[in-house]
């Protein structure tokens, strides 16, 4: 027989614990600048979409996060050590309506190589694998979506480089990279991202395959490849669609008024899905009554909508 695990201290797991008592889940309004660069479309659509519930973050892993946050602060004391003006931390980007969102790192002015260009600061900390790999391949192999989130963090603040700071974990060595402004990749991923943010359908997948390695730890696999119910909100509703003036908002054409944040995790009673969540295909509705039927891929017929 095999030695059993030993019992985790109590205290651990009260730490984990509280851990998760002060994390609040919170569903992303829009589409977050840090995953623009990731590769599968209809992954960004039901994350716009809210499809799947927020992703439980156990106590180890929160503590992760704040560490990462406390090793942001360390390098920007790391630059001001050495005379390089930091500023801007936490600034706002709003693109797209404000339905592609985020928050940067810094700006900063005075770096030894370009003491005259102003950056924008991207600052990460790395186990030693991913650290090897970014130190081998640079970031915009290594890390596509940290080039992304540099690429539209320069594009919203109209600045031309940005400063990618990276430090190992294991062994606190710091790698540094000036990321030069692209700006045909920048529109052609707003323009990307405006076209999944303004579909009702999702997108196609990237494989067809449930296994396919991309798949296997995507957070929407259940409710694309299993056929999965999504969540029940605004967002997967026919009546629902998000409006390009103001900062992510969004509308309902069913009681024409704008919809709150609450009111959309809400959803209400005339809800109807989206035909793209159902799985199966639409053979019949009365705009009238409210309805539409499906022919469901277990061959069930069922009708969404009101239905007495
Ligand atoms: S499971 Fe695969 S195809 Fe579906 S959304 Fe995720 S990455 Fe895309
Ligand atoms: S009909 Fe109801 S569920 Fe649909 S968008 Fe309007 S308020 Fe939301």
């Amino acid at each position: 027989m095999p030695p059993l695990p030993k019992a985790q201290p109590s205290t651990v797991t009260a730490i984990y614990q509280a851990y998760e008592a002060a994390n609040q889940h919170y569903d992303s309004l829009g589409i977050s600048v840090g995953e623009i660069a990731t590769e599968c479309d209809r992954a960004l659509w039901y994350g716009f979409r809210w499809a799947s519930q927020p992703e439980v973050i156990d106590g180890r892993k929160l503590s992760i996060f704040r560490t990462g946050d406390r090793w942001e602060e360390v390098l920007v004391s790391d630059l001001e050590r050495i005379g390089v003006e930091v500023w801007g931390q936490q600034n706002r980007v709003r693109l797209i309506g404000g339905h592609l969102r985020g928050k940067i790192d810094g700006i900063c002015q005075g770096l030894p190589e370009a003491p005259k260009t102003i950056h924008l600061c991207e600052f990460k900390s790395s186990n030693d694998k991913g650290f090897k790999e970014i130190t081998k391949k640079g970031c915009k192999k290594a890390k596509p979506l940290h080039y992304g989130q540099c690429q539209i963090g320069m594009h919203a603040l109209g600045l031309s480089r940005a400063l990618y700071m990276v430090v190992n974990k294991n062994d606190d060595s710091r790698y540094v990279e000036r990321i030069e402004y692209d700006a045909e990749w920048c529109l052609r991923a707003l323009a990307r991202a405006q076209r999944i943010i303004e579909s009702f359908d999702p997108p196609s997948r990237i494989s067809e395959d449930p296994e396919f390695f991309g798949c296997r730890f995507c957070k929407h696999h259940a409710v694309c490849h299993t056929g999965a119910e999504p969540r029940l909100t605004c967002r997967s509703c026919i009546h629902a669609t998000p409006e390009m003036s103001g900062d992510a908002h969004w509308s309902c054409s069913r009681w024409s008024k704008p919809l709150s944040v609450d009111e959309q995790k809400q959803a209400c009673g005339t809800h109807l899905w989206l035909p793209g969540f159902i799985d199966g295909e639409q053979i019949d509705a009365n705009e009238e009554e409210e309805w539409i039927e499906y022919r469901l891929r277990s061959g069930e017929i069922w009708r969404d909508g009101v239905t007495d």
